[in-house]
Parts: structure tokens; C-alpha cells; sequence
């Protein structure tokens, strides 16, 4: 019988044969869920977090945002990866650093990211 979730499967290393333990792995910001063989040490990380840690490293290296106007007022939409870090209904606190350099603040009651 299948586990009906992947955060239940016992998996197997495949070096040794041995069953692995469930563990966490920083992966920069992350947590990832994943997996070890206690006899070589040999790694498997869970795909979502994997997937997820892959798209905190494409946006920390920076994304080209085109601005728009709308009633002459400028705005930027963020591409659909940014939903990882920003939901509806999140407060973002904007500030100008230079005339070329805008950073964000985002709170958030609750995300994959905080705790
Ligand atoms: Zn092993």
C-alpha cells in the first residue's frame, strides 16, 4: 500500500539500502523537508521544497519588473513566482532608498517562510 502523503514515504538510501530519516535542510531561507541515510549521510530532498528553494534563488538574483501607469500613477506587477513571498491581503511597506533603488517590506500573518 502507498503512503497517500510524500512526507510519509520511507524512503530508502540508494547507496546502502538503508531506511532513511526524515529531517530538515537549510536551503538559504528554507527548511527544506527531507530525507538522510543514517549510515552514509546521503540526502534527499523533498521536490516541493527543492522546487521552492530553486525560485528563492532565481528571485534573489532579481527580476526585471516593466512599470506601468494607470491614472497617471506608476505601478509594477510581480511575476507569479513572487506568490511565494507576497499573498492577497499581505502589507507591503515601501521605501525609497535612492532615486534609482526602492526596497519592500512585507508582513504577513502567516507563511511557508516565518516561524
Ligand atoms: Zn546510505
Amino acid at each position: 500500500m502507498r503512503p497517500r502523503k510524500l512526507e510519509d514515504a520511507k524512503p530508502v538510501c540508494a547507496v546502502c539500502r538503508k531506511g532513511m530519516e526524515p529531517v530538515k535542510i537549510k536551503i538559504g531561507e528554507i527548511d527544506a523537508r527531507a530525507w538522510r541515510c543514517p549510515k552514509c549521510g546521503q540526502e534527499i530532498i523533498h521536490p516541493e521544497d527543492a522546487q521552492l528553494a530553486l525560485i528563492m534563488a532565481q528571485l534573489k538574483k532579481g527580476v526585471d519588473v516593466k512599470v506601468g501607469t494607470l491614472n497617471d500613477a506608476p505601478y509594477v506587477r510581480f511575476p507569479k513566482n513572487f506568490c511565494h513571498v507576497m499573498q492577497k491581503g499581505d502589507i507591503v511597506s515601501v521605501f525609497v532608498d535612492a532615486a534609482d533603488e526602492i526596497r519592500l517590506k512585507i508582513k504577513h500573518p502567516e507563511t511557508i517562510l516565518s516561524d
